[in-house]
């Protein structure tokens, strides 16, 4: 391990650093574009023994009660609040998201223990009348098999562990395949879960939990495995374009959380003291690399000055720098092939007869490997071609409008259907935006911007954001399989319809 910084967080968490030394990938950090550490990719025939552990794991662990299950995730929220701290500045170390981000995803995975705890004692099933005399139905959900989890490099941690956290208490074991850009993380993470199964005992099988670290060939072996009943895949829709289709092949599950395309409608009756905040944290926040980051801005006509001046006020601002910093707002993108998307993306707006302002590369003195991105601004004169892409960096399209329809219209007319808020202080305008005529997103907000979601909802979007949901509200039923069972306790075999059938 090279980095004095990483160094510190293991010996806070009382890890052995030989996991990040000697291996055959460098993890590079976007705070300054060194090198932090490397790790070892797992070979084909290491990610086959994995599977196969995991499989193994999955016959004793479907067994245990579910309570007790939900015993080992209270164990491991246990240690994330303890852990809080280092864990939370790893990420930030990793991934370049600012300090309180990175704890805020540690909080989330200390909250989905919390939900999924609870569950645990759940899980409910259904009881249906029968037809038949003497004859019960139930629905009853049971354990599905090892869940391939999937993750993206700008949720290292949070979303592996609303996976998780669900998955053990549904009674599957979980195999992750990280981003390349983020294995520490998930090397922690997982080492820290080993912590709390050692701690379990026997009823907690090896196999329960493990890594894959690789590119995108260890994802596809992982996806074409019909040992792995579901995958959980997060990341761009080029990646759930291949990931879907291969997984379909051998009727597997597939739980796709792709990317996102969101906007916010600011209606000429909104609170701009709200609205303005809200835009920022949305647009910036990550340094645009949310999923849920705010992309497009349809404002009312009558607005549309007002509002685009403020936001440029509230832009000079933002402080852009070192996320250790606790001062800085916005760290800096992943690396350089997100600059150069930024970077064509406000070319094309511009060709599109776009003003733009901001997108600068800043910091290139004092930190020549990092790239550090002045946010930027975009005043549209119309929803143009480029607008449909997801561009994973600062970069706000603002677009006027004159009448909802036509705003609700410009809003859902992208290829994906992730967040969506309306700033309105109109209860109408309101009502309208989270109807079935109004937002086609998974997400749909009032006065709360697209980004920053609860874990107790579920999260999730549609058209070619996937459709699949995870976290709280019934997301656990995806990693469970659904029985109905029909239980004859008469003297006599009736048939279903009336049917006779006489011997
Ligand atoms: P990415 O698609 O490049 O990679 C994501 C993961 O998929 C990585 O682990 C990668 O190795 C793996 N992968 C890539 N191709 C694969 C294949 N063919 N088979 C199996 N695995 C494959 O995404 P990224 O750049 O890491 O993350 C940014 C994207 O993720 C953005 O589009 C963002 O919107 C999206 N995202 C979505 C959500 C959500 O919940 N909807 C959350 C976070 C990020």
């Amino acid at each position: 391990m090279t980095s004095p910084r990483l160094a510190e967080i293991f010996k806070t968490l009382e890890l052995d650093p030989a996991l990040v030394t000697g291996g055959d990938l460098s993890v590079i950090s976007p705070i300054d574009g060194t090198d932090i550490g490397t790790v070892q990719r797992d070979s084909a025939a290491g990610t086959d023994a994995k599977i196969a552990a995991a499989v193994k794991a999955f016959e004793h662990w479907r067994q245990v009660p579910a309570p007790r299950r939900g015993e080992l995730v209270r164990r491991y929220g246990d240690l994330l609040r303890r852990y809080k701290e280092p864990l939370g500045a790893l990420v930030t170390l990793e991934c370049g998201k600012i300090l309180e981000e990175g704890k805020g995803e540690v909080q989330e995975m200390i909250d989905i223990c919390d939900f999924a705890v609870g569950l645990s004692r759940q899980l409910y099933g259904l009881t249906i009348q029968s037809e038949r005399p003497g004859h019960h139905m139930r629905e009853t959900w049971q354990p599905l098999g090892p869940v391939g989890v999937i993750s993206a490099f700008n949720f290292p941690v949070a979303v592996w562990a609303w996976n998780t956290a669900i998955a053990l208490v549904c009674g599957d074991p979980v195999i992750w395949k990280p981003s390349e850009k983020t294995p520490i993380t998930a090397l922690v993470c997982d080492a820290l879960l080993q912590r709390a199964i050692a701690d379990f005992g026997a009823d907690a099988p090896a196999g329960l939990s493990c890594v894959l670290v690789g590119e995108r060939d260890t994802g596809e072996q992982l996806t074409g495995d019909s040992r792995v009943p579901l995958i959980s895949a997060t990341g761009s829709c080029r990646m759930g374009r291949q990931v879907g289709p291969k997984v379909a092949e051998r009727f597997g599950r597939c739980l796709l959380e792709l990317g996102g395309n969101n906007a916010i409608i600011v209606t000429d009756s909104a609170d701009l003291d709200l609205a303005v905040p809200a835009i920022v944290f949305g647009a910036v926040g990550t340094a645009g690399q949310r999923c849920t980051s705010t992309r497009r801005i349809i404002v009312h006509e009558s607005l549309k000055e007002t509002l685009v001046a403020r936001l440029k006020k509230a832009y000079a601002q933002i402080r852009i720098g070192d996320p250790l910093d606790g001062d800085t707002l916005v760290g800096p993108l992943i690396d350089g092939a997100a600059f150069e998307g930024m970077a064509r993306a406000i070319e094309a707006a511009r060709g599109e007869g776009g003003h733009v302002t901001g997108g600068e590369r800043v910091r290139t003195d004092t930190h020549p490997g990092a790239y550090y991105v002045t946010p930027a601004i975009a005043e549209m004169p119309e929803q143009t071609p480029s607008m449909l892409e997801e561009t994973f960096a600062p970069l706000l399209y603002v677009i006027g409008y004159t009448d909802l329809d036509e705003a609700i219209a410009l809003h859902n007319g992208v290829p994906q259907g992730l967040s969506s808020a309306i700033f309105t202080t109109d209860m109408r305008e309101a009502e309208r935006f989270v109807s079935a005529t109004g937002s086609d997103c998974g997400i749909a907000n009032v006065n709360i911007g697209t980004s920053g979601a609860e874990i107790g909802g579920a999260f999730g979007g549609e058209k070619e954001t996937g459709g699949g949901r995870e976290s709280g509200s019934d997301s656990w039923r995806a990693y469970m399989r659904r029985q109905t069972s029909t239980v004859n306790y008469s003297h006599d075999l009736p048939l279903a319809q009336g049917i006779k059938f006489d011997l």
